[in-house]
């Protein structure tokens, strides 16, 4: 992990055509908002970011289909699925969209730049076009028979019907699915960025410099990228709904969705640079910082190859220190599928368990698919609730603010000599954040929040092994139990603190039940973290159990959807 105190951590850009699922949040929101809040808690400068995608194809189909405008389907999009991150406590310092003006200027120059550098190649080729409409087609807009299997309305870069992929040319009958008309074959240029003429540095980069750091699946891909031989890549487009192209014989055509989207994380910093009045320019120009890409495997040569490629080509931005890429979560042991409707959406989910953000954040990270697939049911969900956060750290903090409130007024009694089991505990709760910040460092979510629970595990135990409740009843024994709720009570205030990045409600609930005002990670571990004197405030309910009813009505709905 890099000395360097500042980091610019993004998540990748949803795209604006629907809203976002589980899928999702386990794969990039999730993750990064740990890595974020985590650092911010350590006193790092962190820029976390994020925004709408809006351009690209499959948008404009769906004004189509809807007989509506672009912009009105990315309008609606974008509120929903900014709503549902700001309801999931994921905590962007700007969500931005691409359809900002000022995005659409810092795309344009980017390219601008590019190609005054003569770093673009130009190519006429031969597309598709409708008289008709009078323009040319993306491949989604011609339609037409498969050469496979014969279905009549096959996509010109996929049938739907058997799978595979197509080029618009190996259509039978091609067809223009705005006018249904017929097409002709049309000359037109575009810009390609000559990703070959990189490859020597992308694989010195990614494969050699980045070795250590980077995931084994993400460093495969790109192995298996780079090896098959990289080809220019066109930028550009022939559409009307994205980011003109600035030059004059680019007049009718806009910049290729994935050229100007992971622009939109410089925009997005610049853009709240220019709200908070604050400098973006180290976020991307200092060597010091800390670029951090959040994506799903889906998106790794995008992330690795193209956009560094164009960093590097543009020559004023740092590359990214890494891109820890998820690979995909299933559902019910099936592929999440938004046009089959097989997932769990976050607005739905919000409505049917109200105030459980943290559940859905707790069971996503620990099933979070890091290095393989991992599969979402509504039985495990369930289970991690009632087994883990009900039975372990709901009850245990439970424990300790009923016996404080029982026996001591809620004032925190003093500490006492201590016994070989009270110094086994307060090991490991001076170890836990230490062990907790090393897995986050390096990415493994899925052990850090392991740790989380083991260390409520641990106060429950020690309370089990102690029963200072017993202890009571000896006159005797007031020390002793004294002891035991102190240190009981410390190892709460530091899991307040460690459950943050994690659970970002339940510990404000738990901190504002403590009263004690500390937030940073670096006071976690103390047992000293509470004086004694100090009066804790009355404890409310953290987490309740989810009955069977409930999970079976979400695999029914879940069914009946399909
Ligand atoms: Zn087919």
């Amino acid at each position: 992990m890099s000395e360097s105190s500042r980091f610019t951590i993004t998540a990748a850009l949803p795209y604006a055509n629907g809203p976002i699922h589980i899928g999702h949040l386990a794969g990039v929101y999730i993750p990064s908002d740990i890595f974020s809040r985590y650092n911010r808690s350590l006193g790092k400068d962190v820029l976390y970011i994020c925004g709408s995608d809006e351009h690209g194809v499959p948008i404009t189909i769906s004004a189509k289909k809807n007989n509506v405008l672009p912009i009105d389907i990315v309008e609606k999009y974008h509120k929903i699925i900014k709503d549902s991150f700001v309801k999931f406590g994921i905590s962007f310092d700007i969500y931005d969209r691409t359809s900002n003006k000022l995005h659409h200027e810092i795309a344009s120059n980017f390219f601008k730049k590019l190609y005054e550098k003569g770093v673009f190649i130009e190519k006429f080729s031969e597309q598709f076009y409708d008289k008709n409409e009078q323009t040319f087609l993306a491949d989604r807009y011609i339609m037409g028979t498969c050469p496979i299997c014969d279905f009549n309305e096959a996509y010109g870069d996929q049938c739907e019907k058997c799978g595979s992929s197509l080029e618009p040319s190996e259509l039978k009958n091609p067809q223009s699915a705005l006018s249904g008309g017929d097409l002709i074959k049309k000359k037109t240029k575009h810009w390609y960025l000559p990703l070959d003429k990189y490859e020597d540095w992308l694989s010195n980069w990614i494969l050699k410099e980045n070795k250590k750091n980077w995931r084994p699946n993400v460093l495969g891909q790109c192995q298996s990228w780079i090896s098959n031989g990289l080809q220019p890549r066109a930028v550009t487009r022939d559409l009307n709904w994205g980011v003109k192209v600035p030059i004059k014989e680019g007049k009718d055509k806009v910049l290729y969705v994935w050229f100007d989207a992971p622009i939109g994380y410089i925009s997005a910093s610049q853009e709240w640079g220019k709200k908070q009045n604050k400098d973006w320019k180290p976020y991307w120009l200092s060597s010091e910082t800390n670029l951090v890409h959040f994506i799903g495997k889906d998106n790794i040569v995008f992330h690795c190859i193209i956009f560094p490629t164009m960093l590097k080509a543009h020559g004023d931005y740092i590359l990214p220190k890494n891109v820890p890429a998820n690979e995909f979560l299933n559902l019910e042991g099936r592929k999440i599928s938004t046009s089959r409707n097989w997932a769990v959406w976050l607005h739905e989910y919000l409505t049917d368990f109200p105030n459980q953000q943290d559940v859905l954040r707790y069971v996503l990270c620990t099933n979070a698919p890091e290095n393989k697939d991992h599969d979402f049911t509504w039985k495990d969900f369930q289970t991690r609730n009632n087994s883990e956060l009900v039975a372990i750290f709901g009850n245990f903090i439970n424990r300790v603010f009923v016996l404080c409130h029982k026996y001591w007024d809620g004032v925190v009694p003093p500490k006492n000599a201590l016994e070989q089991v009270d110094i086994e505990v307060i090991e490991k709760l001076s170890f836990a954040p230490k062990e907790i910040g090393k897995y986050i460092e390096e990415y493994k979510f899925r052990f850090a929040i392991n740790e989380l629970i083991n260390l409520a595990r641990a106060g429950n135990k020690y309370l089990a092994d102690t029963e200072p409740w017993k202890l009571f009843k000896h006159d005797g024994s007031k020390k002793r139990t004294e002891t035991i709720l102190n240190i009981a009570i410390q190892i709460t205030a530091t899991l307040s603190i460690i459950s943050e990045p994690f659970m970002p409600f339940t510990s404000q609930k738990l901190m504002q039940m403590i009263g004690a005002g500390f937030k940073k990670w670096t006071a976690a571990g103390n047992v000293e973290l509470i004086k004694n004197g100090h009066t804790l405030n009355k404890p409310s309910l953290l987490f309740s159990i989810i009955e069977d009813d409930k999970i079976q009505s979400q695999i029914v709905k879940l069914k009946s959807k399909k």
